[in-house]
């Protein structure tokens, strides 16, 4: 099973493992293993960065700017073998936590690893927002 969640929702010990996925380690919990694979580019964190002081980071922009770029990195090789091993250590039967920063849930980078776990046939919980079932069948469309 999978836990995907806003770090502060994530407590130590009720998890095998529990994984940061932020793009730098200094935020990010010390017992908490950092994956920034799974996390955006410098140059995509920018973007959402640049949005968000600007007021812009909106559903659309997220939707058609973000969501794009996020599902091409995630088509590299570091990012697909984490993502593998989510899906190996879940269907062993682990319990892994995946979590980031992101306050909104469903404008996160967080949700879309969410989907595109579930997208093959992982057990994913969200612990906020819903899960989005369309960023998985993008990212297949993608190769
Ligand atoms: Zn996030």
């Amino acid at each position: 099973m999978i836990t995907v969640a806003n770090i502060k929702d994530i407590e130590p010990g009720q998890y095998d493992e529990a994984w940061a996925i932020v793009r730098s380690p200094k935020n990010a919990p010390k017992w908490m293993r950092h994956v920034p694979e799974l996390s955006p580019s410098w140059q995509l964190f920018e973007l959402y960065r640049k949005k968000r002081a600007s007021i812009q980071w909106t559903k659309a922009v997220f939707e058609e700017e973000y969501v794009p770029r996020f599902l091409n990195e995630m088509q590299t090789q570091a990012a697909r073998e984490k993502l593998n091993e989510l899906f190996l250590r879940s269907h062993k039967g682990e319990h892994i936590a995946v979590a980031c920063f992101c306050t909104d849930a469903e404008k996160c980078h967080r949700s879309i690893a969410a989907s595109l776990l579930h997208g093959v046939g992982c057990e994913v919980e969200m612990l906020d927002g819903k899960l989005n079932a369309v960023y998985s069948k993008r990212y297949k469309s993608n190769e």
